[in-house]
């Protein structure tokens, strides 16, 4: 989708340091990373928000979450991690194409932060 800036980076418009790619999926690192692993894993169709997900999206998002496992043993996550998804504007959303943030490399605070 024109103006969205991860469309760009699935395009290869905008640089991101990519750690995985497939034909449905991408990750990258967060450009302000909020933990020393913090990376985003994105589908590469745009769908604006998880709440937009529909049946035929189900393969791509169950997809997503053995992705999230691939980069956790990848990044040395063994002793866990916290996997986020902000939905829509209250969910506190910023860019509005799927995307989950993969966090850990550090013990997390157990707050939810809300
Ligand atoms: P949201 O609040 O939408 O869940 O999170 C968006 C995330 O995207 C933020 O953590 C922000 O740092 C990250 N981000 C925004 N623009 C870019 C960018 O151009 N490149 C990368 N790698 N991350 C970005
Ligand atoms: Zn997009």
């Amino acid at each position: 989708m024109k103006d969205c800036i991860f469309c760009r980076i699935v395009n290869g418009q905008l640089p991101a340091e990519v750690v995985y790619e497939d034909d449905a999926v991408m990750a990258f690192k967060d450009i302000k990373p909020a933990a020393p692993v913090h990376i985003l894993i994105i589908s590469k169709k745009h769908i604006s928000t998880l709440a937009d997900a529909r049946e035929e999206d189900k393969e791509l998002l169950g997809h997503i979450l053995l992705v999230v496992n691939k980069l956790a043993e990848q990044f040395g996550l063994e002793k866990g991690f916290r996997l986020i998804n902000n939905c829509g504007a209250d969910g506190g959303q910023v860019v509005f194409h799927l995307h989950f943030h993969l966090l850990g490399g550090r013990k997390l605070n157990p707050s939810l932060g809300v």
